[in-house]
């Protein structure tokens, strides 16, 4: 049996519409003698009755006391709805196929409801399903507890359920539809002259991920990674390839020669800059800091700390939260609200010289402040108020040469 996993995101199984396209690509595949997994998401975007947020809606996401565990019920049924959907549509072409749950398909989780940890994926009922019928439809997103309760595994997660089902069953690749055309240079979003890369490295990818490239989970890709299996990011709408990710970096393959040393540019919105200074004692502030900021649940980014004091990054919405923990510690916080995170990645930039300075210098010649920098081998980091960060997102995209109009 070679077997194949098409994962469709929520806006490729929207509609009948577009479903019907999605469907034509699981139909290549069939004619292709392979056996499909298809995984899907929730149908749509908020306000689509059954999308992810819609359904969160329902409860009022920030005021509900109901448990996490409760949550995933209600969450996981966006999922469950879309792949009964799409399989009937599928049988309509006269496609065998069968509809089953994440916990069906052999997902199982830890128990933090809401954002699970998959552990482990028994896919001998996904096996011998797979013998009787030409497709068998997942629900992404979700799994199940040792106990049999029903988890989701995160935002986003019908990614990593997908690599997750193909790294079990030894899948030959991966095709993650959505709706853009592949992985590209930058948010096409933000950035309108964004380029499609058309091979990337599964830690490039990682990366800008990490960094909130949002197109696909991060956790997907290093899943695939270590089992080694080829993911295609592409589009619902077309036939054309999209991007492959595999382990080769570009400018590592034979003869090929990298002309650019930033592969693309990530960003996180909607971030708190905090500064606590406390020059008397500063090795009991960081310790004090960081604990009372993890034991409320408020998870730190950008984290740079100096004799005098620390700064870090939060979540906007976590802002009020956190002003009243420092408070209570008697210290005297300084906050930098509507700030975002640009970060600059690509395997070539290592040991290269002169990369910051460009940065720094592009912001400055558009008159963008930066409050904060950092870099590691493979990433640079800047903070930006957020006003600014379509000017500094695009400026750098040009500055890199990362623009169509480059190669
Ligand atoms: P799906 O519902 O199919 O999983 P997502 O909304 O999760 O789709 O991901 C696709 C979106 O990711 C695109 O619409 C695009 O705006 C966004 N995106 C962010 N960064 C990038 C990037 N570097 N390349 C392509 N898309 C990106
Ligand atoms: N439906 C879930 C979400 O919106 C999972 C996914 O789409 O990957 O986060
Ligand atoms: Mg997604």
């Amino acid at each position: 049996m070679e077997i194949v996993v098409q994962k469709f995101g929520g806006t490729s199984v929207r509609d009948k519409n577009v479903r019907n396209l999605a469907i034509q690509h699981v139909k290549r595949a069939v004619e292709d003698e392979k056996k499909v997994v298809v995984v899907v998401s929730a149908m749509g975007r908020y306000p689509d009755p059954y999308a992810t947020d819609s359904l969160l809606h329902l409860i009022g996401e920030q005021s509900t006391s109901l448990s996490p565990k409760e949550k995933d019920m209600l969450l996981s049924c966006g999922e469950t709805i879309s792949a009964v959907v799409f399989s009937n549509e599928l049988l309509q072409q006269d496609i065998h196929s069968m509809a089953i749950t994440g916990a069906q398909a052999g997902i199982v989780t830890t128990s933090e409801f809401t954002n699970a940890q998959i552990k482990e994926v028994n896919t001998k009922n996904l096996q011998s399903l797979l013998y009787q019928h030409q497709v068998v439809v997942v629900a992404g997103f979700q799994g199940r507890t040792d106990q049999f309760e029903t988890t989701t595994i995160g935002r986003g997660g019908s990614d990593t359920s997908a690599t997750a089902l193909a790294a079990a069953l030894k899948a030959e690749y991966v095709d993650i539809f959505s709706d853009v055309n592949g992985i590209m240079t930058a948010d096409p979003r933000m950035v309108t002259t964004a380029r499609k890369l058309e091979k990337v490295s599964y830690t490039e990818v990682c990366n800008l991920a990490y960094q909130g490239a949002k197109v696909i989970h991060p956790r997907a890709v290093e899943i695939a990674m270590q089992a080694n299996i080829p993911i295609r990011v592409r589009s619902t709408l077309t036939t054309e390839e999209g991007t492959l990710i595999t382990t080769t970096e570009m400018g590592n393959e034979h003869n090929e020669v990298r002309d650019q040393f930033v592969t693309g540019i990530a960003y996180v919105d909607h971030l708190t800059q905090i500064k606590v200074e406390a020059p008397n004692e500063p090795e009991q502030l960081h310790v004090k800091v960081f604990k009372a900021m993890a034991d409320a649940g408020i998870s730190v980014d950008f984290i740079n700390i100096s004799p005098s004091g620390v700064t870090y990054t939060i979540l906007d919405q976590y802002e009020k939260k956190a002003m009243q923990v420092l408070e209570e510690l008697g210290l005297d916080p300084v906050l930098n609200k509507n700030c975002a995170k640009i970060s600059l990645v690509g395997a070539g930039m290592s040991g290269l010289p002169g990369v910051t300075s460009k940065i720094v210098q592009t912001l400055t010649k558009h008159h963008i402040p930066i409050f904060q920098s950092a870099d590691s081998h493979r990433t640079i980091w800047v903070l930006v108020k957020s006003e600014q960060l379509e000017t500094a997102i695009n400026a750098l995209h040009v500055a890199f040469q990362l623009d169509a109009t480059k190669k």
